[in-house]
């Protein structure tokens, strides 16, 4: 990777510019032609992405956004930091995506925004979805942080609506040498909204107030800006973009192969069939298994890397409390937290990585057959 890198960094050296340089405007012109958006705005990460977007959107104080109950849980803080309120709705079981018929049910009045998350593979159902925004009135603003290459309809995540982020976390599918993140938009007021946010709400040399947004916390800016080494690393990286998205989607097929009808193995990726054209992108690979915890011990002690995304549904978590939720209140995100499992996925992972993986997982759930049988 570092010759598609080196140039790119030796520039920001030369020009010693290091944060929100050219290096950055020229990553922003990149992404915008691969993305397709008319507004790519490079910030510091996915969250303070998600965070500008809602606020640059216009959301009110106290206004409601509805996010799935199962996802990271900067879906549903960013809300809170733009001093809007969550509002949980549960997930489709195959898919793990927000679930059109949950979300219909938790929309009231003092609802702004839905909020979908296109999870690990694939978009949430943007038709169903933009169906219920159109006919309630409401903004669309997609959490697209995983989704970079997913595109419906050849339209790409986070621009279905008023817009989305994406996040150059190092383990995304895009991935910086730290943190970084970029909004998405078409729509020009958001975008130069966003903008300005991200830098002290800075237009010219003045600190200006921001028309349409008329409380003190709403035209107050932050630092979101991104550093230009990220934005380097990046812009070599995005050159392999492609090629690494057909190097995972070679990835899991393999994993699916072997793990389809494996014992103790209870689901593998499922893809939505849908009336729009999709393309599935595998940023994790993702399976639901029995004794999922014993699974993820089992494999630790072979030297077996494996992450549980997510450990505790959103509406379940402290930080939410007082939103008055109670185990049970969404069954489907309650269920993936306990039962799925992220196996090693990397591009650079070989086809005998995949055999020793799925290898170990069997020797697990052969093991236990042979103990609960005797
Ligand atoms: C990674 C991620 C984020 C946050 O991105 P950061 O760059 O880590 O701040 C938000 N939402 C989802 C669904 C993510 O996967």
């Amino acid at each position: 990777m570092w010759p598609l890198i080196s140039g790119h960094v030796e520039d920001v050296f030369d020009r010693g510019k290091f944060s929100h340089g050219r290096k950055v405007a020229e990553f922003e012109r990149a992404m915008a032609a691969y993305t397709g958006a008319r507004h790519a705005i490079a910030v510091n990460s996915g969250t303070d992405a998600l965070i500008l977007l809602l606020r640059a959107a216009g959301l009110a104080p106290g206004e409601g956004v509805v996010v799935p109950a199962f996802s990271f849980v900067a879906s549903a803080t960013s809300v809170v930091l733009a001093r809007g309120r969550p509002i949980f709705a549960d997930i489709d079981p195959e898919t793990y995506l927000m679930d059109p018929a949950s979300v219909e049910s938790v929309v009231t009045g003092r609802t702004r925004a839905v909020m979908p998350v296109h999870l690990f593979t694939q978009m949430a159902d943007m038709d169903a979805l933009s169906a219920i925004t159109d006919r309630h009135g409401l903004l669309m603003v997609e959490d697209s942080a995983e989704a970079i290459g997913m595109r419906w309809n050849g339209v790409h995540a986070g621009l279905l609506g008023t817009g989305g982020v994406l996040s150059f976390f190092p383990t995304k599918t895009l991935g910086a040498l730290g943190d970084a993140g970029m909004i998405l938009t078409d729509d020009d007021e958001t975008a130069r909204l966003a903008g300005i946010l991200r830098h002290h709400g800075r237009m010219g040399k003045t600190i200006d107030h921001i028309a349409g947004i008329s409380n003190l916390s709403g035209i107050s800016g932050t630092n979101s800006k991104m550093d230009d080494i990220q934005a380097a690393v990046l812009l070599g990286k995005l050159e392999n973009l492609d090629a690494q998205i057909r190097r995972r989607a070679e990835l899991a097929a393999a994993y699916t192969e072997r793990l389809r009808d494996a014992p103790g193995v209870t689901r593998v990726p499922v893809i939505a069939s849908r009336e729009a054209t999709t393309n599935p992108v595998f940023y994790v690979y993702v399976i639901e298994v029995e004794r999922r915890d014993d699974l993820v011990r089992h494999l630790t002690e072979q030297g077996i890397g494996t992450e549980v995304y997510y450990p505790i549904p959103l509406h379940l978590q402290p930080c939410f409390a007082e939103l008055g939720h109670v185990k049970g209140d969404f069954p489907h995100a309650e269920r993936a937290c306990e039962r799925t499992v992220a196996l090693p996925f990397y591009p650079d992972m070989s086809d005998a990585d995949v055999d020793l993986v799925c290898d170990a997982i069997g020797s697990f759930y052969a093991g236990h057959a042979g103990r609960s049988g005797t």
